[in-house]
């Protein structure tokens, strides 16, 4: 076997040099278990961090479905298949009612990207309204709605019909404290007014209920509501994108967007729904689908083959029976908690912020200057992960911790992760 050394020489060599490593010493993972994962020395880390493995790390049913359905068949949607029917079935039975339409892709980036197509078909125009600091997709059409890339180190701003509100986060942002929702609500209406004074109709508002790499941001209350309710009515369409915070990860809800009481035309889904498996989705109304459905076929080669849709039911299968939603209130408020008595103690953690088992702990130099520590949390990241506990950082200015971990996190595991916390502090 290579040793480290060799290992990451060979990378270099081979891989492309834009994909990052995380940590100053990078980690040798080669075994994951439940919210555990193990280094070739023979470690173990408490992953407190990757979302996608949502149900826990080679959850053994999901890897029996991917087994036994990837020994039997792999195709496409070309043909009939129980498998795939029955899952989508059931994953439009855990979505409002007019949202009833299916269609599967193989990464978050796909689903918003068909996301937009279908916008742009359904409305005839490309003028599309995002929040500052999102992030949607690393592909063309999303960098460019993207301001967390466009706006950052190598970005070149966005195109002409992209426009930004600005990132509503009530602790640093442009309008901040308990009661800026209407200053983000009256933005959202300006852009409007500006889409419509040049003639041309909004096509779409695209938001995360809570904001993933924007820093665990939990958009101000009622802002979404106030948001879809102007784009809807100028004929635009909201497209929730629960990528990060779907399949029940907030707790209170399946979905982010049901938490802030809004019905979107459109979502799209990712991540946690193949527990790491490249399994994702959109869902919309028929309306939006059947406009869609022109002479143009839509195929896609991967998109909803029978083995991911196995490895997908499993995954809904699981959280369901290992009552996963209802851990993520559970644990998380007891991390929040005890997150919330870290901050009474350390002048460094300026905000603490989340919902379920989505929390970010926001690191600032001074409370009153609040500005971003994001070299403080660099290093904490890496002190950390010498102490065996996985984190990573998120955010304009990467200073917000974030903490994510697989569902099956248990109460033992935020008290540990807190007193290390504490200790490197
Ligand atoms: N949307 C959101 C909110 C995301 O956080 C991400 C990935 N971080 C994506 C879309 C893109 O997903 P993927 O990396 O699977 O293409």
């Amino acid at each position: 076997m290579l040793n480290h050394k060799e290992l990451q020489d060979l990378r270099d060599k081979y891989l492309g040099p834009s994909l990052r490593l995380s940590y100053d010493e990078p980690l040798h993972i080669v075994r994951g278990e439940g919210q555990y994962l193990f280094d070739a020395g023979g470690n173990q880390y408490l992953d407190c961090v990757n979302n996608e493995q949502h149900v826990g790390h080679c959850h053994p049913r999901v890897v029996a479905a991917a087994r036994k359905q990837y020994g039997k068949l792999n195709a496409n949607t070309r043909y009939l298949s129980n498998t795939v029917v029955r899952y989508a079935k059931n994953l439009i039975d855990t979505l409002p009612d007019r949202l009833d339409v299916c269609f599967f892709t193989n990464s978050g980036s796909e689903s918003n990207d068909l996301a937009l197509r279908l916008t742009r078909h359904f409305t005839g125009s490309k003028e599309t309204i995002v929040f500052g600091a999102a992030y949607h997709g690393h592909l063309s059409s999303l960098i460019e709605i993207s301001p967390y890339k466009h706006v950052g180190p190598g970005g070149s701003g966005p195109p002409d019909f992209v426009y930004t509100v600005p990132a509503p986060d009530p602790f640093r942002g442009k309008y901040r404290g308990p009661d800026c929702t209407n200053d983000y609500v009256q933005e959202v209406q300006r852009i409007i007014a500006r889409i419509n004074g040049k003639g041309l109709r909004v096509s779409a508002f695209i938001a995360e209920a809570i904001m993933g790499c924007g820093g665990q941001l939990l958009i101000p209350k009622g802002l979404l509501k106030g948001a879809f309710e102007l784009v809807k009515k100028a004929d635009g369409v909201c497209i929730a994108d629960e990528v990060q915070i779907g399949f029940g990860r907030i707790g209170s809800h399946f979905w982010g967007f049901e938490h802030c009481g809004v019905v979107p035309d459109i979502v799209t889904m990712g991540k946690p729904m193949g527990n790491g498996h490249p399994l994702s989705a959109v869902v919309t109304t028929r309306e939006i689908a059947d406009t869609f459905n022109n002479e143009m076929e839509y195929f896609n080669s991967f998109g909803g083959n029978p083995v991911s849709c196995a490895v997908g039911q499993a995954v809904l299968d699981v959280i369901k029976d290992d009552e996963l939603q209802e851990n993520a209130p559970h644990v998380g408020s007891h991390l929040l908690d005890q997150l919330n008595t870290l901050r009474s103690k350390h002048d460094l953690i300026g905000d603490v912020r989340g919902a379920g088992l989505f929390i970010g702990v926001e690191l600032v130099d001074g409370r009153c200057s609040l500005d971003p520590a994001g070299n403080e949390a660099d290093v904490l990241i890496n002190m950390m992960k010498e102490k065996g506990f996985l984190l990573s950082s998120e955010g304009p200015d990467h200073n917000v911790i974030k903490i994510k971990p697989p569902m099956v996190f248990t109460k033992a595991n935020a008290d540990l992760l807190v007193k290390t916390l504490d200790e490197s502090m």
